[in-house]
């Protein structure tokens, strides 16, 4: 790759980049004033959908914490925003497990193709796994008859539960759009795909990726309060007393148990947008979205959505004739060419020249930048994914501050592509908790959760089973 003297085409200036940058980050910068306005907004809205039916905050059926004695071999499939994900867990109390598994790439086509369909394909997966893993030299498996394995189903996406064991889909979420499935049991839906392919297995519980890492997290570490996942989706799950439970007070459970509430957060402010600070660049990526208004929170936030706010920027520029005067642009203006891991690269570029930045826009855009070009990108890389950070910060003081966590502290449990891969997430959640919470932020600290898709699963269809066999639910 050749890089260019700033005199050699008519590219942007040091100067001129500066310029637009300072535009870009008074867009994009939230004071710890405007983020305190944000939790508090974020708290209320926690409470009112503990009351309300229909509302984000869907109680899981998932009573407390795990103690340790769940044990066993189980199976899982995690349905999420990217992949799918087959494992067979095996727990062996204590904290202790091992996990087996094999991983799929969706492909756009699956996500809007019939819901049954995608279940068919889960199923497939589920049968070709057993198949290689589970089943003995004749192909079969070393069963009782009637035994049947237990299976936990990572569904990452809003249902509303009144059983462990089955659940109605509210609406996808993170681009999906796979038909005849919003308002149905995707439960039972599955359990049509499971004996389509004969499988001798039974789905024991369906849970939200958030509930499953809240679980998972606790069992390996004890003080862990909250979980968050930042990946293609973002959401958090906690603990709630079902007597604070409003919108299940009839049903008569024993009000001092415990449930694990999904908050399904990513829809906060949805429709109404009077609390996020949207920018133009937002808007465009909502009403652009296949579903225009919902989701507000996390198209500010999830993977999903930054590296096309980033390129919604860039095209903007494009267009005001700021940057690649005479060169091609057009795979630059296809929407979401421009990845969430770009924005990760270019921020931990560690050469001088950003080279880096050089190759992933020569390689996959075709355009040649300049040294101040590159520093611009790199920095609104930076100004995008702060922002996604400092957002998220404010979603997990707003649980801390509701459920009275910030003296004792606690640690949340984070999972995600976004917290895992991208440079300084982690930091920069921890540094907006300081700036909302002043030095008490420091009591709340997040870290890399177990893999609550496979393990919280697999550790949820164990307390299911424990539950059942004393005759609870
Ligand atoms: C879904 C949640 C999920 C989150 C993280 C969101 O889009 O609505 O159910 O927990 O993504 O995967
Ligand atoms: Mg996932």
């Amino acid at each position: 790759t050749r890089t260019h003297e700033e005199e050699d085409l008519p590219h942007a200036t040091k100067k001129t980049m500066a310029d637009h940058l300072r535009k870009y980050d008074s867009l994009f910068t939230l004071t710890p004033q405007r983020m305190r306005m944000v939790v508090e907004a974020f708290k209320d809205t926690l409470e009112l959908g503990l009351q309300k039916p229909q509302q984000p905050m869907i109680p899981t059926y998932v009573f407390g914490w795990p103690t340790g004695t769940e044990i066993g071999d189980f199976l899982a499939v995690d349905l999420g925003g990217t992949n799918l994900r087959v494992c067979l867990v095996n727990l062996q109390g204590e904290g202790k497990f091992e996990i087996t598994q094999a991983k799929y790439r969706l492909t756009e086509e699956q996500k809007q193709d019939d819901g049954q369909k995608l279940f068919d394909f889960c199923a497939e997966c589920l049968k070709t796994f057993v198949d290689t893993n589970l089943a003995d030299d004749n192909g079969e498996l070393s069963l009782r008859p009637g035994e049947t394995l237990p299976l936990g189903f990572t569904f990452s996406y809003p249902c509303s539960q009144e059983r462990i064991d089955h659940g109605v889909l509210i609406r996808w979420t993170k681009g999906f759009g796979a038909p005849n499935t919003e308002g149905r049991d995707v439960a039972e839906m599955f359990r049509q795909s499971l004996a389509k392919y004969k499988l001798p297995i039974a789905l024991t519980a369906l849970i939200n990726d958030t509930t499953g890492t809240l679980i998972a997290s606790h069992y390996v570490n004890p003080r862990t309060k909250i979980a968050v996942i930042f990946g293609t989706g973002c959401n958090a799950a906690y603990m709630e007393k079902v007597g604070d439970i409003e919108k299940i007070k009839s049903l008569g459970i024993d009000e001092d148990a415990e449930m694990a509430i999904n908050c399904e957060w990513g829809a906060f402010d949805s429709f109404e947008h009077e609390h996020l600070p949207r920018t133009k660049y937002d808007i465009i990526v909502d009403e652009t979205s296949n579903k225009p208004g919902e989701q507000a929170f996390e198209k500010l936030i999830s993977g999903r959505y930054l590296g096309e706010i980033l390129r919604l920027v860039i095209c903007e520029l494009i267009d005001e004739g700021v940057l690649f005067l005479g060169q091609e642009t057009y795979k630059l203006e296809i929407p979401y060419v421009f990845e969430t891991a770009f924005l990760s690269l270019m921020e931990s570029d560690p050469t001088d020249e950003l080279l880096m930045i050089i190759g992933i826009f020569t390689h996959f855009f075709a355009v040649e930048t300049t040294l101040a070009e590159r520093q611009f990108f790199r920095a609104l890389a930076k100004l995008i994914g702060r922002r996604a950070a400092r957002l998220s910060a404010c979603g997990i003081a707003a649980i801390v501050s509701k459920m009275g966590y910030l003296d004792e502290g606690c640690s949340v449990g984070a999972d995600g592509s976004l917290y895992n891969k991208y440079p300084g997430f982690a930091d920069r959640v921890h540094e907006g908790l300081q700036d909302i919470f002043g030095d008490k932020g420091k009591n709340i600290v997040t870290y890399h959760a177990e893999d609550g898709s496979g393990v919280g699963s697999a550790i949820i269809a164990a307390m299911t089973k424990l539950r059942k066999d004393v005759g609870l639910y």
